[in-house]
């Protein structure tokens, strides 16, 4: 098997698993109770916090621990009160996304609109600026793309935002400005430091950087007041009840600390990687361009069907998606790649491809080996 499709899930490390191992069983206690051995648990789970939280430079304090990003996501948008609107980059992930055109209890207190952006998937920061009216309290942009893997200015987009809040202070305007980014694809290529980007509100996910599904967290600025979704034993500050995921949350602090020591070397790998990929492949185009995360690749072969050509290479032994995951199950053309004004033909031919651990040199070349063939095939059979 050559598994390339890194962006979807990455498989739990050896040395992550073997820190959550003890965890499930001797330490099994929960982390409330009176005695002894539950307290030393309840302490290496605010350890384990503070290490994930010292990774994005914040403190443990600053984390709401959550079962994964969407949740996260989630979390953040309770922040808007009445009358209040949010901004959200078009090509967000659906749990950002859904939260402003599906959920109901958002749309009866607050509204949102979409922030448009370039052929590249880049915000086009003149929209943001267009949009930025005093009705607005959260903006949210993802730090890299789960598509494209094109990552966001956000130092700039908080730049802008410094500039409003400075604005609103002299109008005496009440309403703060909040900046909320979703991190969950940018932890293992990214040097991440919540203030030097000038976050209020982070979402980061531990099963996209070798660590267990079903765990992230949101990392909440002082500023920032939330709401919890749940309620019940006054966990997390009161902010998400419910007892907490210690193995998950011992196996994020070491999955995190992998991949930030590792950052480097990572880049180097993958940008090595892409390259060699692209060098073996016939006749495709490439569509993310600019910025981008070194592992992802999407590429399209435009007349051709790649839920078709996925299937193919899967009999092959090779991996790969087209646009999300969440949204390929469901058979919806990618609203990311509409976004950048892809046409109908070339989005429905386009196949996202994301290197990882699980990869080395030998499989890259052959996958593209086995892409060149199945594409050639499929292009004799469609045109007769
Ligand atoms: N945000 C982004 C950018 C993602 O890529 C994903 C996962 O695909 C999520 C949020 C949702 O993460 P989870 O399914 O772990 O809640």
């Amino acid at each position: 098997m050559i598994y390339l499709d890194h962006a979807a899930a990455t498989p739990v490390s050896a040395k992550v698993l073997q820190a959550m191992e003890p965890y499930f069983r001797e330490k099994f206690f929960n982390p409330s109770a009176a005695y002894l051995p539950a307290k030393e648990v309840s302490a290496k789970y605010e350890e384990a916090k503070n290490t994930i939280a010292h990774a994005i430079g914040a403190k443990g304090n600053d984390l709401v621990m959550t079962a994964g990003a969407t949740e996260a996501n989630n979390l953040g948008f309770t922040v808007l009160e009445p009358g209040d609107k949010a901004l959200v980059l078009e090509t967000e992930h659906d749990s950002v996304r859904r939260i402003i055109t599906q959920n109901r209890q958002f749309s009866t207190r607050s509204h949102g609109e979409f922030i448009g952006v370039d052929e590249t998937g880049r915000i086009r920061l003149e929209d943001l600026r267009d949009k930025l009216d005093d009705s607005v309290k959260l903006i949210s942009v993802s730090l890299a793309n789960n598509e494209l893997g094109i990552i966001q200015p956000l130092a700039e987009i908080a730049e802008i935002i410094r500039e409003v809040r400075f604005d609103r202070l002299r109008r005496g305007v009440k309403r703060p400005i909040l900046f909320h980014t979703d991190a969950s694809q940018a932890l293992n290529l990214l040097n991440i430091n919540v203030a030097r980007l000038g976050v209020d509100m982070m979402t980061i996910n531990a099963a996209k950087v070798y660590g267990p599904k079903g765990v992230g967290a949101l990392y909440v600025g002082h500023e920032v007041r939330l709401s919890p979704l749940s309620v019940g034993g006054g966990q997390e500050k009161g902010l998400r009840a419910g007892t907490e995921n210690v193995p998950g949350v011992i196996g994020f602090a070491t999955a995190i600390t992998e991949a930030q020591s590792h950052l480097n070397g990572n880049r180097k790998k993958y940008a090595k990687w892409k390259k060699l990929f692209l060098d073996n492949l016939n006749d495709y185009t490439l569509i993310n361009r600019g910025k981008t995360l070194d592992n992802f690749i999407v590429i399209c072969y435009d007349g051709l069907d790649a839920e078709r050509l996925i299937f193919l290479l899967e009999e092959r032994g090779v991996y790969v998606a087209t646009g999300a995951a969440c949204a390929a199950s469901k058979g919806v053309g990618s609203h990311v790649l509409a976004a950048i004004h892809l046409s109908a033909s070339k989005i429905a031919g386009s196949l996202r491809i994301t290197l990882g651990e699980t990869n080395d040199e030998t499989q890259i070349i052959e996958a593209a080996k086995i892409i060149n063939e199945v594409v050639d095939a499929e292009r004799k059979r469609v045109n007769g």
